[in-house]
């Protein structure tokens, strides 16, 4: 009765010398597309963990984590806490992701896709979410109050909307916000962040949020799906205003 099929699951095994040719990030980043490419890694496939990587090729445990993290943010593997890291199914990917993600999403288009998205994820957090999850919302909302600087302030806002994510239940939607996470991190999402940063604008958003993670404490599908879309359209109308003005 131990063990799930997860746990059962073999680990990829690699011939020696696999490895060799992988000196630094770059390289071992180069050897391990490869081999997702050309099949030597299958969907589904386990990946030897960090040590082991680590040493099979002679780099650093956190230079294999970031090769890792790079990997989970172009889609190829997905990584799971305490189980491992698996080869990504690339049926679910459109082939042209990679050239998608030479040309970073502007914050306007990730903004209207999130208007779209997140207030449909409603019903589910209500039906879904544990006890838990609830309360790590309100945990969130709690500790970011003070967020004093764009980082901050930012780092608890994707918190704050990846835990509505996480709290449908749904792994399909957990996995899409993680990845909006990623993408939020990204240079021209924190660049414009930076800017438009003020203490007052973060009190504000900070109102909502909690507004928002009450009406989800009280399970009230309605209320906290109209106060999620004003916060998301007031967010959006910010964004654009400031890339409207960033590019004169
Ligand atoms: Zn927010």
């Amino acid at each position: 009765m131990k063990g799930s099929d997860i746990d059962d699951q073999k680990t990829a095994e690699f011939d020696p010398g696999f490895f060799d040719s992988a000196r630094n990030r770059a390289d071992l980043l180069r050897v391990l597309r490869a081999a997702l490419t050309d099949g030597t890694l299958r969907a589904g496939d386990r990946l030897p963990n960090e040590r082991q990587i680590a040493n099979a090729s002679g780099l650093s445990r956190s230079t294999v984590r970031e090769v890792l993290r790079d990997l989970d943010r172009e889609g190829r593997v997905l990584r799971h806490v305490g189980r491992g890291t698996f080869v990504a199914d690339m049926g679910l990917v459109s082939a042209d992701r990679s050239a998608m993600l030479d040309v970073p999403l502007s914050p306007g288009e990730l903004m209207e896709f999130r208007s779209v998205v997140e207030p449909s994820l409603v019903n589910l957090v209500v039906l879904n979410a544990s006890e838990e999850q609830l309360a790590r919302l309100v945990e969130i909302v709690e500790g970011s109050k003070h967020a004093a600087t764009p980082q901050a302030a930012e780092a608890a806002d994707r918190a704050f909307h990846e835990c509505l994510f996480a709290a449908t239940g749904n792994r399909f939607f957990m996995d899409l916000g993680r990845r909006i996470s990623a993408v939020r991190a990204e240079r021209a999402w924190m660049k414009l962040k930076e800017k438009s940063f003020s203490p007052e604008k973060w009190a504000v958003y900070w109102n909502e949020h909690r507004s928002i993670s009450r009406a989800l404490n009280d399970r009230d599908a309605d209320l906290a799906r109209s106060l999620l879309k004003s916060h998301l359209s007031g967010v959006r109308t910010a964004a654009t205003l400031l890339a409207v003005g960033a590019g004169t």
